[in-house]
């Protein structure tokens, strides 16, 4: 009896500690598509708080605003540009189906050598590959055993590419909220909104937004604001960790690599 009440008194315990009220909501705000626009892209790398900047491989401005990203300590992704469903102009670094694995990959690789310390990638685009299971898998392949996260865009609904990425121990997020698909100040402001409310609710959320004038001024403004509100602002790396706190990012790839070896080696 005593017992059932000491293991009772430990679960509120447990609930207390880790239930919704002792763990900060915290959301991630990845702007995609940098590289065209240095204005933007500047005044995105020069905001003084953890945004995640998603660089489009070898555009005219993707090496400088690498450089004063990582100047000013932000987190950097790889925008991959992903063929569509529409037929978009996807420009340099395209991954489309009709590729071979090896000329796939070799772009993936190329982009990433053009994006020197991305931290992990995400789709520009991608309707027609993300939902590609062959297209999905080499990619992931492409980059299983290196260092990078993955994040789904979802830029469709059909998208497969966060369970392949899961299935090669690929540390893997998904987007939640578009921040300005509508650009305007009011559209933005309504996608901010769900966004917190997703937060408060799961704990975290991740946002995708673009360098839009509009979309920055919105988070010049927003952002002073986040500590009133209760929400934590983190890179898409510390919100990971967040969501997995007793794990090592790329401690499951490591076993697999090793287990690898060692079947390999015992044949
Ligand atoms: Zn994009």
């Amino acid at each position: 009896m005593k017992s059932a009440i000491i293991a009772a008194s430990l679960l509120l315990v447990t609930t207390d500690l880790y239930g919704e009220s002792s763990q900060q909501a915290t959301i991630a705000i990845i702007i995609d598509d940098l590289g065209h626009h240095y204005d933007q892209g500047s005044q995105l790398a020069s905001l003084p708080y953890p945004l995640t900047l998603a660089v489009l491989p070898k555009r005219r401005y993707s090496k400088k605003l690498l450089e004063l990203a990582q100047q000013n300590k932000k987190e950097v992704m790889l925008h991959a540009p992903m063929e569509t469903s529409h037929g978009f102009q996807l420009g340099k670094g395209a991954l489309t189906a009709s590729m071979s694995r090896i000329e796939l990959q070799r772009t993936l690789q190329e982009s990433f050598a053009a994006i020197p310390g991305a931290k992990g990638f995400n789709n520009h685009m991608g309707s027609a590959l993300t939902s590609n299971k062959q297209a999905m898998h080499w990619v992931m392949q492409a980059v299983n055993q290196r260092p990078y996260y993955f994040v789904d865009s979802r830029t469709t609904a059909q998208s497969i590419a966060a369970k392949v990425a899961k299935t090669y121990n690929i540390p893997t997020l998904t987007r939640d909220i578009f921040l300005d698909h509508d650009i305007s100040a009011s559209a933005i402001d309504r996608q901010f909104k769900k966004l917190i409310k997703i937060a408060k609710k799961n704990g975290s959320a991740i946002a995708i937004g673009h360098p839009h004038q509009v979309t920055i001024d919105f988070l010049k403004d927003a952002l002073p604001k986040l500590d009133e509100l209760g929400i934590a602002l983190a890179t898409v790396s510390a919100l990971w960790q967040i969501r997995h706190p007793s794990e090592a990012m790329y401690a499951k790839r490591t076993q697999a690599h090793h287990s690898n070896a060692l079947s390999y080696l015992a044949q």
